[in-house]
């Protein structure tokens, strides 16, 4: 029984991540994402140290929707239509940099506003960390000249951010 419910939570997972990953190709020709360093990520938190409980809460959401094999998914799509898939090298660090001045601050991961103490921009965290991402796509030169063409699908789906995509998993499939 024990067997026949994992083998359940294994084709669900994967059918969502086909979903997500479908959607955010059909409505974007360009994605970046953070390398991410999926086992220090899931690491667990240090007993007692700040944030430890949304550490925890990350490291499930994390691992609950297999994030490595989804971001697969999404490389895998993008090459298939012609798309551009960008990974964004670790020290360019999205989300402890200022997308309009570049100033690096750490944040804790319970702070969600992106305030910078140099240039005063205030900007939600996953956007700022997004637009730090683009703006380094857009630096790497001409292969990315067409990062602002028409979205590869005529209907494309706004996929929103990380929390959002999450949502999608909650809700019960359309029959
Ligand atoms: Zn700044």
């Amino acid at each position: 029984q024990i067997s026949k419910l994992q083998n359940k939570v294994a084709s669900q997972r994967q059918d969502w991540q086909h979903k997500v990953a479908a959607q955010i190709v059909s409505g974007n020709s360009l994605v970046a994402t953070e390398k991410l360093n999926i086992k220090g990520m899931t690491r667990k938190a240090k007993k007692g140290s700040k944030g430890k409980h949304q550490k925890t809460g990350l490291n499930r959401s994390l691992l609950d929707v297999g994030i490595g094999n989804l971001i697969s998914l999404i490389r895998y799509k993008l090459d298939e239509c012609g798309g551009v898939f960008v990974d964004v090298p670790f020290k360019i660090a999205p989300s402890q940099t200022c997308p309009q001045c570049g100033y690096k601050k750490k944040k804790e991961l319970s702070q969600r506003v992106h305030n910078c103490d140099n240039c005063n921009l205030i900007a939600d965290r996953d956007v700022a960390a997004a637009m730090v991402m683009l703006n380094y796509a857009k630096g790497l030169g001409t292969s990315l000249s067409n990062a602002d063409a028409e979205p590869l699908s005529k209907n494309p789906q706004p996929c929103g951010g990380f929390r959002k995509v999450q949502q999608l998993k909650r809700q019960k499939p359309r029959t």
